[in-house]
């Protein structure tokens, strides 16, 4: 594999082989589209609508505009008139897609399409626990497609086709979410300065604490939340995390800790394996309540309800947070609720084994909204 400046490689690879064009997925993001346009000025560049079910910019409304709103853009985007381009017939390929993730021992993922194909297929066989089991954090409920739709080892038209045959009915959530990744691409091409600034304007002059121990406790998983610290680790050392617990860790970094969700944000890019500019920086507009169809700014994810609900045996905490793992299930959640004498038959003393709470969630809900509502005006 060649590894340098792509304007430089890519055109250099392309003589090595004589060929006279180079055909691309098509990019939406800021760089991506520099970078094709470089390379597009030192050879032949024919870029292919191949990340997205539907091309950025092909779902409008009935005025032609962007949609902002999920639910009116997911009814357009399942619309049959609007039909997802599919590939020229005669089309031949000559090589499988190349690998994509950097070498890591333990491999993080059998990459390129042999594994993506593998994944694929073997949620096809559990698609019809998908509906109910999607949000069970403790539970293999999901695709893991992410990463193979991020790097384009197989794409969504495929994965959408291949699970509308298999299961409509349990398929519908599964294609939603998918659309819903569409949205996020959409968005940032109508919308490039997504992982900058808040898109609700008036949140760009909210006063975030941004307290460096506290952020630091949160990116090592020492926040003496339970779920919000198991969820931290596992994605400093594997670069994954479940939806669910995307939604709470940022929830808590964002609304509890008051940090600006940009800084959460980088730290996602940066470690999740599926990082990806539309789908990091739309989630994470989506939890702080600032993008263009977000959580409203008074939600504010409860780190010990959430766990009780979708890890209610402690089964992931404990597999994340060893020195949890003696607590039992109806304890595990919130430790500082356990009597200390009790606590110490468990193997842990708080302050010693594993940290008393960052701060208290009652406190920290109320001074998010407050914070949240002298920025909109509303204070
Ligand atoms: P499944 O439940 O099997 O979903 C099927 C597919 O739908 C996924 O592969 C994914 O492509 C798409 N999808 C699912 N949920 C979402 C969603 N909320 N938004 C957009 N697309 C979705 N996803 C990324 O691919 N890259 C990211 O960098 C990323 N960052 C996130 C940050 C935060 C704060 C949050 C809350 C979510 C983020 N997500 C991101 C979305 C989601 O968490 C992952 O796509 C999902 O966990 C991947 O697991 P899966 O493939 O098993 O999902």
């Amino acid at each position: 594999m060649e590894h340098g400046d792509p304007s430089l490689v890519v055109p250099a690879v392309a003589e090595a082989l004589s060929a006279e064009v180079v055909h691309v997925n098509s990019e939406v993001t800021p760089y991506g589209l520099q970078r094709d346009h470089r390379v597009g000025a030192r050879c032949e560049l024919i870029g292919h609508e191949g990340v997205y079910v539907h091309p950025p910019g092909s779902i409008l409304t009935n005025q032609g505009d962007p949609y902002k709103v999920f639910a009116p853009f997911f009814r357009k985007w399942r619309d049959p008139e609007v039909r997802p381009i599919s590939i020229p017939d005669g089309t031949r390929f000559l090589a499988h897609p190349g690998t994509g993730l950097p070498e890591s021992d333990p491999p993080a993922v059998e990459s390129g399409e042999t594994g993506a194909v593998a994944r694929l297929g073997d949620f096809l066989e559990r698609i019809d626990r998908y509906n109910h089991e999607r949000d069970r954090i403790d539970l293999d409920g999901t695709s893991h497609l992410s990463v193979d739709l991020k790097f384009g080892w197989v794409g969504p038209r495929r994965v959408v086709a291949e699970v509308e045959k298999r299961s409509p009915e349990a398929g519908f959530e599964y294609v939603r979410q998918v659309a819903w990744r569409d949205f996020y691409g959409h968005l940032l091409a109508t919308h490039p300065e997504l992982a900058e600034k808040s898109l609700d304007e008036r949140y760009r002059c909210l006063e975030w604490r941004d307290d460096p121990d506290e952020i630091a406790s949160w990116k090592r998983g020492d926040t003496g939340y339970p779920l919000v610290d198991a969820a931290m680790r596992q994605l400093v050392a594997e670069g994954r995390m479940h939806n669910r617990a995307r939604m709470v860790v940022a929830s808590f970094l964002v609304k509890d800790l008051l940090v600006d969700w940009r800084i959460g944000e980088r730290f996602f890019r940066h470690h999740l394996i599926d990082g990806d500019v539309a789908q990091n920086s739309g989630n994470w507009q989506w939890v702080a309540g600032t993008g263009t169809d977000a959580a409203p700014y008074f939600r504010v994810f409860n780190p010990v309800t959430q766990s009780e609900k979708f890890d209610p045996d402690g089964k992931y905490i404990r597999r994340w947070v060893p020195e949890l793992s003696e607590i039992p299930d109806d304890l595990i959640h919130a430790p500082w609720e356990c009597d200390p004498l009790e606590l110490l038959s468990y193997g842990v003393e708080l302050g010693k084994d594993y940290p008393h709470p960052i701060v208290d969630h009652g406190m920290a809900r109320a001074r998010a909204i407050a914070a949240y509502e002298t920025a909109r005006g509303s204070r």
